[in-house]
């Protein structure tokens, strides 16, 4: 795996597919899409239409000529959706302005916030004492790139863990990211701080949880975060006392039966 071709892997995906050329990923892309390390689990298209240089109307083209001359399954259905994703973003931002921007955002939903500096300089140094928050933000400062999955995590840690202002995350986020959008990382931030346009307030993502089922082997920690190498790989997620302390108790940790309350996410 090497990290400095994560951001061209957008051409191996899938575009000029339909000719036979690149590497032929767009037929696995529902089953890999939730992955957080490697140039290959997604289609990396973002920093690319976020800059303006692809046009998500060529992707189309591109996958629906695939779809005719290759094959049509669910992952390729999949990489459209997600662009619809994109859309959605997009529109909502014309539809609720500058509102997006506001702590309140588009439902101007009422609620305290935290602006503690010490949980935030952790969140965003990773050095919360959760290799799997930790290893993500050490990715995102040193690559200017998250996953997916990555992202939806350390935004629900932020939030519901840590209780903190959803904006200080979204402004980092902003900091770092090659594919920063307003209208995709605020409209991803509102709806993952639960004051989008969403009647769902309390998506959370469990730590343990997420661990276990996209980072069994604790592969994707160890790759940010060397020092957990000597671990058992069932421990590196896991690290207890190995490990900096938890700067903060999980809000629903595997004992604690509100967890029971929480729904899950559809993404
Ligand atoms: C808190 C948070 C902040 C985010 N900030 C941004 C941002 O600033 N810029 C940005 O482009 N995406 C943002 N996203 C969406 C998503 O994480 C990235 O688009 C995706 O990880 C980029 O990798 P990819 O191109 O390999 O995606 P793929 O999984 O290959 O998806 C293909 C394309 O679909 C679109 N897409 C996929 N998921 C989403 C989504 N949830 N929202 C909007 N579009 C989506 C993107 O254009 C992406 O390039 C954010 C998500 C979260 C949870």
């Amino acid at each position: 795996m090497n990290q400095d071709c994560v951001l061209i892997s957008g051409s191996r995906y899938g575009l000029g597919l339909a000719n036979g050329s690149g590497m032929d990923l767009l037929k696995i892309y529902k089953e890999t899409r939730n992955g957080m390390l490697g140039a290959d689990y997604s289609t990396k298209f973002s920093p690319w239409l976020a800059s303006g240089s692809l046009s998500p109307r060529y992707i189309y083209e591109e996958v629906k000529r695939y779809e005719k001359k290759r094959l049509a399954n669910d992952s390729t259905y999949r990489v459209l959706f997600e662009l619809i994703w994109r859309d959605y973003f997009r529109f909502l931002s014309i539809k609720y302005g500058n509102s997006i921007f506001h702590l309140g955002g588009p439902r101007n939903v009422v609620s305290k916030w935290s602006q503690d500096k010490l949980l935030f300089e952790s969140w965003k140094d990773g050095r919360t004492g959760y290799p799997l928050i930790d290893a993500n933000m050490k990715e995102l400062s040193t690559s200017g790139f998250m996953s997916n999955r990555g992202r939806q995590i350390v935004c629900s840690f932020l939030v519901r863990d840590m209780g903190l202002d959803w904006r200080m995350g979204a402004e980092w986020f902003e900091t770092c990211l090659l594919d920063y959008d307003p209208a995709s990382n605020y409209g991803n931030w509102t709806y993952g701080a639960g004051v989008g346009n969403d009647p769902r307030e309390d998506r959370y993502f469990s730590i343990p949880k997420q661990a276990k089922t996209y980072d069994h082997e604790g592969e994707y920690v160890t790759y940010w975060l060397p020092e957990l190498k000597s671990l058992p790989s069932e421990r590196r997620n896991f690290p207890g006392q190995s490990y900096i302390k938890p700067i903060v108790p999980l809000k629903f940790d595997q004992t604690n039966h509100r967890n029971t309350h929480v729904r899950k996410s559809r993404r």
